[in-house]
């Protein structure tokens, strides 16, 4: 059986090629010898509960207030993630996994699928590149994207932080996205993927076990060039809890 890949609403949520994540997912495997198949989801389709990955991407609030809207109508999504899914989620995407966000009017309840609540629009839009070391844990390098989001996001206890930010905002408690069992949630767009391949792989070997290594100049190019652009343009607010 192809490892099946759900993109959920690519007409809504996919800002600055988010959409990517999913290609990245794919053909990492398939250049191993996987087989791999991208589902698309559009809004209004029924998701199906039995995809082994599912990607969301960024959207402006009005969007990503149609896409919550949409995926609480049945909670397919929840109970693939019951069924022990694997769930690669991007800003809004991530967002709405949460108990709140702040929809196009107002505060309003996510899918509570993961334990993060966004709840609070900063003064000023956290805009441009973030850096981003992740947790030791996590044995991933130095992790690069771009962000561009109204909203800060508090983890409860039952996740935590994918890493903590060198440069930028991120969750904007010094912490950037989060790890709830087999749900990853960041705000890097970038493609988050195509930028830090070895993101790509922690995701994927939850669903297939350790990867073996590939050909990865061209991404670590990329990866190294974005680094180096963020550290001498350093951003770095965080709000007051
Ligand atoms: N609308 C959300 C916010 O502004 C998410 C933005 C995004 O996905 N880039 O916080």
């Amino acid at each position: 059986m192809p490892v099946s890949i759900c993109r959920i609403y690519p007409d809504v949520l996919g800002t600055y090629g988010d959409g990517g994540n999913a290609v990245v997912l794919a053909k990492r495997l398939q250049w191993r010898g996987h087989e791999a198949e991208i589902v698309d989801v559009r809004t209004g389709d029924p998701v199906p509960a039995t995809c082994d990955l599912y990607v969301l991407g960024g959207g402006e609030d009005d969007p990503q207030t149609t896409a919550a809207n949409a995926l609480a109508v049945d909670n397919a999504l929840g109970r693939a993630i019951d069924a022990g899914a694997v769930v690669f989620a991007v800003c809004a995407g991530y967002q709405i996994l949460g108990t709140t966000f702040n929809g196009s009017d107002g505060p309003r309840p996510g899918l509570g699928l993961a334990d993060w609540a966004t709840t609070t629009r900063p003064r000023h839009r956290p805009v441009g590149e973030l850096l981003v070391e992740p947790s030791p844990e996590l044995e991933l390098p130095t992790l690069t994207g771009y962000e561009n989001h109204a909203s800060l996001t508090v983890l409860g206890p039952e996740a935590r932080p994918l890493g903590t930010v060198a440069s930028g905002v991120g969750n904007g408690d010094g912490s950037e996205g989060a790890i709830q069992g087999r749900i990853l949630g960041t705000y890097m767009h970038g493609p988050a993927l195509a930028r830090n391949a070895a993101l790509a792989d922690l995701v994927l070997s939850w669903i297939v076990g350790p990867l073996g290594p590939l050909d990865d100049e061209e991404p670590e190019d990329l990866r190294r060039e974005r680094i180096t652009s963020a550290r001498s343009s350093r951003r770095r607010w965080f709000a007051r809890r």
